[in-house]
């Protein structure tokens, strides 16, 4: 079945920043609190460098993103966040501070959740409609609260190459081949270095091309503290500069295909509560 893109488009793009900072780390070392400095000040990198970089460079090419920024990074960098939505990026939910669901009683979700929307609204003044779960982590309580905050999407899941329905929240769904993390992510002391630019590029290259001739979502996720060094920024914009002139590709924010999704989507509705378990005796 051909998905029917916005635009009439063979495919789909979406540009997709996780603007997390140090906030994984504070949230990993929440009991027992050390002063890692370096990856705390590699983190932050994001903010004073990755961020602008990545801006200008979306500014050049005339792409709009979306971002998905932990609550306690709106509160404490609140310059940077309101930097991103004057110049038309969408701001949507990423948790409070990192934690991933799977982490979290029910009542502490939407506490957390209710706290995020309220910093990204100050800034935006309009309330949120996009969620993506920190680390993609991911559990079935978490669909009746982002009901209850009226959010219209989720985009954390792998389900499908296109839009679908999950408990009624439209599934935006992301891969972990088109985020920048598995390629680039190097913080000291891993197994491999990190991959180089000619490598992400060539690979997300290929993502492209395959979603332009399969009809399907390509979902592209980088990190401003990872992506937004010169050299990555660089890559991406050689990347992507052929894709925005491209009219076979639309290029929507995420709420937009959501939003497409909700009157022309094709899709179907999984519901988690369907999902079975086998019978072991
Ligand atoms: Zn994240």
């Amino acid at each position: 079945m051909t998905y029917p893109w916005p635009g009439g488009a063979r495919a789909a793009v979406c540009f997709t920043l996780d603007f997390d900072g140090e906030s994984p780390y504070l949230w990993r070392t929440r009991n027992n609190p050390g002063d890692a400095v370096g990856e705390l000040e590699q983190r932050r990198y994001g903010l004073r460098r990755g961020i602008m970089n990545l801006l200008s460079m979306m500014d050049n090419l005339g792409l709009r993103a979306t971002v998905f920024v932990p609550g306690w990074i709106t509160d404490r960098y609140p310059d940077q966040v309101a930097e991103v939505h004057r110049r038309g990026h969408e701001l949507a939910l990423h948790g409070w501070c990192h934690e991933p669901p799977t982490t979290l009683a029910r009542d502490e979700l939407h506490r957390t959740l209710v706290r995020a929307a309220d910093a990204l609204s100050a800034i935006s003044g309009e309330r949120p409609t996009g969620y993506r779960s920190p680390s993609w982590d991911m559990n079935a309580a978490i669909f009746p609260v982002l009901h209850e905050l009226g959010v219209d999407y989720d985009s954390s899941l792998m389900g499908d190459d296109r839009p679908y329905l999950v408990d009624g929240l439209v599934e935006v769904p992301v891969d972990w081949a088109t985020d920048d993390a598995p390629y680039y992510r190097y913080v000291g002391g891993d197994p491999r270095p990190p991959a180089t630019t000619p490598t992400l590029r060539g690979g997300w290259a290929a993502e492209i091309a395959a979603a332009k001739q399969h009809g399907t979502l390509c979902m592209l996720t980088v990190h401003p503290w990872i992506s937004g060094r010169p050299a990555r920024v660089a890559a991406l914009e050689a990347l992507l500069a052929p894709v925005v002139e491209d009219h076979a590709v639309c290029m929507p924010t995420v709420r937009e295909l959501a939003e497409h999704h909700r009157k022309h989507g094709e899709g179907y509705d999984v519901s988690l509560e369907r999902l079975g378990r086998p019978e072991h005796d």
